[in-house]
C-alpha cells in the first residue's frame, strides 16, 4: 500500500491526511480498524524473514498493528520527530521509555512539580531498582546546571507543569543537559500538544503524551505516545513495550485518537479562547489570590510562554484566598463545569488538587511541591464562553 506523505503541508492537513492513502485497498475514506492479534506467513521462510526483520510485514499486534502504526506516523509528523510509538496510556509511555533507557546507578533529575503518578513511578517504582531521583525547581535552568553530573541519564519535566502551570525553558534546559553526552531530555507535552509546542524542535530528545487528554480529546479512552529518534524507539518497541510493560494500544483506541487528531487544531484554538476568558475574569476577582495562566501579562513567565508556546493553551489554575475550605465550596457550587480529574475534553472539568489528585501528599509535601490548599485547576472545554464565565462567577460568590 502506498503511504502518501504530506510532510511539507500544514499542521491540520497532516493531522487529517498524513501517511494514509484513501484510494488504496478497498477505498475507505477512513483508515480501517485492523482487529487482528496475529498475522499470517505465506511460508515458513517468510515467517523466518519477518522475525529476522528482513521482510516488511506484521507479526503480532503487541509489536505493531496497521492502525496503531498509522497513528504513530501521524503523531511523529505532528511533533516533528523521526518516529513515534503509541501506548496503552500516558503512564505506559513514560514507563516503557524509561525502562528502556535506564539502568541501576543512573539518576533522573526531574522538576519539582510532576503529574502525581509520574512522581510515584519515579520515587516508588524506579527508586526500588537502583535509580536515584532528584527534584529541582527547573523553572530556573541554573538549578539544573548546578545539580547535573555524569550520573544524570534523564532530565524530565512538564511545561506547563500539572497542576500549577509553571513553565520550563525547553531550549535552555536542553542545552545544559546536552553538555553531558549520555543525558537525554524528556518532555511530557500533554498540556500543550504539538499544535501549541514542539519540544523536539527546541532541543529535547523525547516527548511523551497522555493521549487520553487533548490528542484523543473526547474523554472516551486511555492512551499514550512517545516521540523521538527511530533507533531508540525501535528499542522501546521491542524492549520497553514488547517485553517490559506490554502497554500496547488497541486498534479501536488508535482509531479514536486518529479521529480526535482531525479536529486537534480547531479544538485547541477554542480551548485557548475559553481558558483566556476564564483566566482574565479570575485575575481581577477579589476572592482570587492569584491566577496562573501563561496568557496573562501578569504571569511571571509570560515572555517565555510567548517564545515557546504558539498559544497559552486550555488549562487554568488559580488560588482562592479562603484556602482549602474555599476550594471545596467553589467546587461544590459549580453547575456547568464538571467536577472530575483528567483534562482536554469537550466538557470543562474542574478539580481541587489538595482534596483530590494531590491528597496523598502531606500538607508539607504540597507546600514543597508548590500546590497550595486553595488551588483549583480548570480544563476549559469547548462550551460557549459566556456560559462558562457565568458558572465561574456564581461559584466564586459561593467560595
Ligand atoms: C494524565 C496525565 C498523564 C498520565 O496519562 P494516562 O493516560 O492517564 O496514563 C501524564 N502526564 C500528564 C501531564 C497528564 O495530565
Amino acid at each position: 500500500m502506498s503511504k502518501p506523505t504530506h510532510e511539507k503541508m500544514g499542521f491540520s492537513t497532516r493531522a487529517i491526511h498524513h501517511a494514509y492513502d484513501p484510494y488504496a485497498g478497498t477505498g475507505d475514506l477512513n483508515p480501517p480498524v485492523h482487529m487482528s492479534s496475529t498475522y499470517t506467513f505465506p511460508t515458513v521462510e517468510d515467517g523466518m524473514k519477518r522475525f529476522a526483520g528482513e521482510q516488511e510485514g506484521f507479526v503480532y499486534s503487541r509489536v505493531g498493528n496497521p492502525t496503531t502504526v498509522l497513528l504513530e506516523q501521524r503523531i511523529a509528523s505532528l511533533e516533528g520527530g523521526e518516529a513515534a510509538l503509541v501506548t496503552a496510556s500516558g503512564m505506559g509511555a513514560t514507563a516503557a521509555l524509561l525502562w528502556t533507557l535506564l539502568q541501576p546507578g543512573d539518576e533522573i533529575i526531574a522538576d519539582k512539580t510532576l503529574y502525581g503518578c509520574t512522581y510515584a513511578f519515579f520515587n516508588h517504582g524506579l527508586a526500588k531498582f537502583g535509580v536515584s531521583i532528584r527534584h529541582i525547581d527547573m523553572a530556573n535552568p541554573a538549578n539544573l546546571a548546578e545539580a547535573i553530573s555524569t550520573k544524570t541519564r534523564i532530565v524530565f519535566f512538564e511545561s506547563p507543569a500539572n497542576p500549577n502551570m509553571r513553565l520550563v525553558d525547553i531550549a535552555a534546559v536542553s542545552e545544559i543537559a546536552h553538555q553531558y553526552e549520555n543525558c537525554k531530555v524528556v518532555v511530557d507535552n500533554t498540556y500543550c500538544t504539538p499544535y501549541l509546542q514542539r519540544p523536539l524542535e527546541m532541543g529535547a530528545d523525547y516527548v511523551v503524551h497522555s493521549a487520553t487528554k487533548y490528542l484523543g480529546g473526547h474523554g472516551d479512552l486511555i492512551a499514550g505516545a512517545i516521540v523521538g529518534d527511530a533507533e531508540t524507539l525501535k528499542e522501546v518497541r521491542f524492549y520497553g513495550i514488547k517485553d517490559m510493560t506490554g502497554a500496547v494500544m488497541s486498534s479501536q483506541d488508535a482509531f479514536l485518537v486518529l479521529r480526535g487528531l482531525k479536529t486537534l487544531a480547531l479544538r485547541m484554538d477554542r480551548h485557548t479562547q475559553n481558558a483566556q476568558a476564564i483566566a482574565e475574569m479570575l485575575a481581577d476577582h477579589p476572592e482570587v489570590e492569584v491566577c496562573h495562566y501563561p496568557g496573562l501579562a501578569s504571569f511571571p513567565q509570560y515572555a517565555l510562554a510567548k517564545r515557546q508556546m504558539a498559544k497559552p493553551g486550555g488549562m487554568v489554575a488559580f488560588e482562592l484566598k479562603g484556602g482549602f475550605e474555599a476550594g471545596c465550596r467553589f467546587m461544590n457550587a459549580l453547575n456547568l463545569i464538571t467536577r472530575a480529574v483528567s483534562l482536554g475534553d469537550a466538557e470543562s472539568l474542574a478539580q481541587h488538587p489538595a482534596s483530590m489528585t494531590h491528597s496523598t501528599y502531606s500538607l508539607e509535601e504540597r507546600e514543597e511541591h508548590m500546590i497550595s490548599e486553595g488551588l483549583v485547576r480548570v480544563s476549559a472545554g469547548l462550551e460557549d464562553t459566556a456560559d462558562l464565565l457565568r458558572d465561574v462567577e456564581q461559584a466564586l460568590s459561593a467560595a
